[in-house]
């Protein structure tokens, strides 16, 4: 931004308004407001962000603005009838930060600027001779003038003060007199000179500039930078300054400060919440220097302030149609509005809120919908642990997959299957996870590695799953084969409970207890949102139908069991959009795999697929009855074939041992040596996929037939059943031309007259099937973007790999805000999207295009996923409800959201 002589950089109260918030920051725009409607703010103007913006990039004040703001000071002079620096009747003024969006505490204020030696007694004199009132205003200012404008080491201020109320015997600030203050400032300035080098500025306006330049600067202190990029605030947005006439809380007992909410900001629940100090300043009511009291109190203390307070409370939320914090400041039994915003809120309240002020006829529904978000949503689906109790964490991880679970450790997948069945809850403990711990997975309640990130196989799948899941503990010794670990001197062994928190990454011993969300109850069905008083699970009812008649996206799951797919149809799926196909290759069906994998001759692979065909037929059957005419997309074989082998070490130990007994080791030895033979340098881009299907002879035909047989089977038996066949990993349109004349034929020698209709269409997963996507719509009847490995295709970054490796500093340098894994790269994988539901659709019109993988629950990414106008998201059963309001969402909001 270039600034220009005749750039207009300080805007009087008067001049602004709420929407003004990228010009004047929330803060400036908001006492604007707060200015228009008549209530009673202190006279002040607003230094722009764009004035900040140029200092920041230039490392000096624009030109133009010393003149601007000499202008505006002359009016608030004029206005409050007093000149700054004035020794007899002083105007003191406040300057305060104030950006675009709030940034709680990492921004910095001065109160009290203009107050001098001379000053001071001024100040005092005009006050009814308070000293004590003058010397402490006085006294706060070095304090906050040198630690904000001068990097004064705050504590060497507040040793200070601690020091001078020990001398006086006493913990309250309020038993300092005016001597022990004016000795407090005397030891204050000499802080002050020790560290800058010069004495504290006695000349107002000298006071003013650099307070106002601190605040400028004070955006790109390294706590507000770390802020930003954790909350995803753009860096180059500047701060405002606001300088405001004082009006003061610490003139003695009748005056004070405080904050509240018109709302209960926990819980939603209606009637006002805050705090009241009285004979306070600024921030001593938050900084839990003395003890506050419930606002509810100043209706005895202040009755007229008290009253006036809750009306203009009222107004505020009248006026914004929202729940309102608020700062206000009484002097002498005068109310000053010093500050107010819309509220930050818990998920709770913000769905209770909304609501509320639909019953309220405040906002309509549309708008209730807009005012909450799939986070949140998310965030009330998760069990919670009760830690009343005294439970100390024994091992600190990484939150993965977020929830709360306890159960029996065990150390195997087999075994975690075993408990479970036999009704137990299990936590599947291990080093890390592999394919091979799915079903463990599946069973347990939660899962602790002592390895990996947020991307780790174990932290990816447990998110899919909906299942709790710390990584990365490292704390922990694994010992598998002694069924044991170790923590801290604790030794855990199998059966043992502990206790995972899949939010904090916390790890307790024994069984926390745990509340189950309503929210779930409500989704499974077993709460009614008509009979409940529970105001959340109304309100969320209420907001998700909504969301359900506005959404033009389609939600489907991703269910690979019949118990998923009945869920996720609770939870409101409307299909499955991804049906895995891997797990029907595991367990006991483990040693059918070996003999296919290991078939000398054709025969011998005939058998073992003609084996494996009525258990994978069985799976689809279970799974097309519960998803009774909805569309069900099962994906072909996906992984390579070795994944489904035991690990090399472990077959070479297993060999060794064999042989050293002297045992028959024929078939360890050829499963070796296949595992050999199948090894890849980079199994992610090797054989697996259509390539797969193309080099196996019958393993795609058999998973073909057992789909178009079970739909045959449920359709005979009345049922209605609606599979989409899709085939993983296509990069050419000759690669699904080939399976497809395959399988078509198979199709319609099993479908015969059923009537059973079978769709056959391709993942979009690979960057070259993007980029060649008219030619593939030609053989594909539905596309389904694999994002996940679109995205490390995109990218080149092995999934696996990656975060642990460099993530981290990418995620600190700015090259993403969020890792692409957890919410679509708009601009390069994105990008990929468009093209390919554009030339997919000039193709074929009327292409079904729909997605699969994380991203497909991911609130960003569903936006996205609307806008490029693909068919449905497919997701986990737990993130179903999350699509279905962020679709809703995405459907009603035609500007940018504004949710922070
Ligand atoms: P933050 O952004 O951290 O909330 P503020 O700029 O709101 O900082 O200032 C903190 C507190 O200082 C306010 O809540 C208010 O109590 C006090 N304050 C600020 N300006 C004035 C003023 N002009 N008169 C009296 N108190 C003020
Ligand atoms: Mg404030
Ligand atoms: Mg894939």
């Amino acid at each position: 931004m270039t600034a220009h002589e005749t750039d207009k950089y300080v805007y009087d109260f008067a001049e602004g308004n709420k929407d003004l918030k990228d010009l004047l920051g929330g803060k400036g725009a908001n006492l604007a407001e707060m200015t228009n409607l008549g209530l009673p703010v202190p006279p002040g103007f607003t230094i722009t962000t764009c004035a900040c913006q140029a200092y920041l990039a230039t490392g000096r004040e624009p030109d133009g603005l010393a003149g601007q703001i000499e202008a505006h000071l002359e009016a608030l002079e004029r206005a409050m009838g007093r000149r700054l620096g004035d020794p007899q009747d002083p105007l003191l003024v406040s300057v305060r930060s104030g950006a675009r969006f709030s940034m709680p505490g990492m921004m910095e204020t001065v109160l009290n600027v203009g107050l001098n030696d001379r000053s001071v007694v001024g100040l005092s004199d005009q006050a009814g001779q308070n000293d004590r009132f003058a010397w402490d205003s006085y006294r706060r200012l070095i304090q906050m003038f040198g630690k904000t404008v001068c990097e004064v080491p705050g504590e060497e201020f507040e040793h200070a003060l601690d020091e001078a109320k020990r001398a006086k015997g006493t913990h309250d600030d309020l038993d300092l007199d005016a001597d022990d203050l004016r000795g407090l400032v005397e030891t204050y300035k000499k802080i002050f000179a020790k560290h800058t080098g010069r004495e504290f500025p006695q000349e107002p306006r000298e006071q003013l500039d650099l307070a106002i330049r601190a605040v400028f600067e004070s955006w790109n202190a390294e706590r507000a930078i770390l802020y930003r990029r954790q909350e995803r605030i753009p860096a180059d947005l500047g701060t405002a300054v606001n300088v405001v006439a004082m009006v003061f809380g610490n003139l003695g007992p009748d005056s004070g400060t405080g904050v509240a909410f018109t709302r209960d900001p926990g819980s939603g629940a209606q009637g006002i919440y805050g705090d009241y100090l009285a004979n306070a300043q600024g921030e001593d009511v938050v900084a839990g220097i003395r003890n506050t009291v419930p606002l509810q109190e100043l209706e005895r203390l202040d009755k007229t302030s008290y009253d006036q307070l809750l009306d203009i409370m009222a107004r505020l939320e009248g006026h914004y149609q929202d729940l309102c914090d608020i700062e206000f400041t009484i002097e002498r039994g005068k109310l000053w509005m010093l500050q107010t915003r819309v509220g930050k809120r818990t998920a709770a309240a913000a769905f209770v809120i909304a609501g509320q002020l639909v019953d309220e006829g405040l906002i309509d529904l549309d708008e209730a919908l807009h005012r909450v978000n799939g986070a949140q949503l998310a965030q009330l689906m998760f069990p919670r642990f009760q830690l009343d109790h005294e439970f100390e964490a024994v091992a600190q991880g990484i939150g993965a997959s977020p929830g709360a679970a306890s159960g029996a450790v065990v150390f195997t997948s087999a075994r975690a299957v075993e408990l479970a069945a036999e009704g137990k809850s299990v936590i599947l403990v291990r080093r890390e996870t592999n394919p091979d711990d799915l079903n463990g997975m599946i069973a347990a309640q939660g899962i602790l590695t002592s390895r990996g990130g947020k991307t780790s196989h174990a932290a990816v799948v447990a998110r899919g799953m909906g299942k709790t899941c710390v990584s990365g503990a490292d704390g922990i010794e694994v010992n598998v084969p002694a069924k044991r670990f170790t923590v801290g001197g604790h030794t855990v062994s199998e059966g043992d409970v502990v206790s995972i928190d899949g939010t904090t990454g916390k790890v307790y011993l024994g069984e926390v207890p745990v509340t189950p969300s309503e929210v779930v109850q409500y989704f499974e069905g077993t709460l009614d949102p008509e009979r409940t008083d529970d105001a959340l699970v109304r309100a969320v009812h209420r907001i998700m139908t909504h969301a359900d008649a506005r959404r033009r996206l389609a939600v489907r799951t991703n269910a690979d069991t019949g118990a998923d797919a009945a869920r996720a149809r609770r939870f409101g799926a409307e299909g499955i959009g991804l049906c895995r196909t891997e797990h029907m290759f595991l367990g006991d069906r483990r040693e059918l795999v070996e003999r296919l994998i290991l078939a000398a001759t054709d025969a011998e692979r005939t058998d073992a697929l003609a084996a494996l065909l009525p258990l994978q037929r069985q799976d689809f059957v279970e799974i097309f009855r519960e998803m009774a005419g909805l569309p069900v997309t099962v994906r072909l074989i996906d992984p390579p074939l070795h994944e489904f082998l035991p690990p090399l070490e472990q077959l070479a130990v297993n060999v060794a041992v064999a042989q050293e007994r002297g045992e028959d080791v024929a078939k360890e030895e050829a499963l070796l040596a296949a595992v050999r033979r199948m090894h890849e340098e980079n199994p992610m881009l090797g054989l697996r996929g259509v390539r797969l299907g193309l080099v196996i002879p019958g393993l795609f035909a058999m998973q073909v037939r057992a789909i178009a047989e079970a739909a045959v089977a449920v359709t005979r038996d009345g049922g209605t059943a609606c599979p989409e066949i899709m085939v993983p990993l296509v990069g050419a349109v000759q690669e699904l031309e080939t399976v497809r004349a395959e399988a078509e034929k198979i199709i319609a020698e099993v479908v015969g007259d059923s009537g059973v209709e079978v769709l056959i269409g391709t993942m979009i997963e690979v960057p070259r099937a993007a980029l060649t996507a008219g030619q593939i719509a030609e053989a594909a009847q539905f596309f389904s973007f694999g994002t996940n490995d679109l995205t490390q295709m995109g990218w080149g970054f092995s999934r696996d790999d990656v975060e642990g490796a460099f993530f981290w500093r990418y995620l600190e340098l700015g090259i993403f805000g969020i890792s692409p894994f957890e919410s679509i790269d708009r601009d390069g994988v994105g990008r990929l999207i468009r093209i390919a539901a554009e030339e997919g659709r000039a193709a074929r019109p009327g292409l079904k295009l729909g997605v699969c993988g994380e991203h497909g629950g991911d609130p960003d990414s569903v936006h996205f996923f609307h806008e490029v106008g693909l068919d449905y998201v497919s997701c986990s059963p737990f993130r179903v409800p999350v699509a279905r309001l962020e679709a809703g969402r995405a459907a009603i909001e035609t500007t940018g959201s504004d949710s922070r």
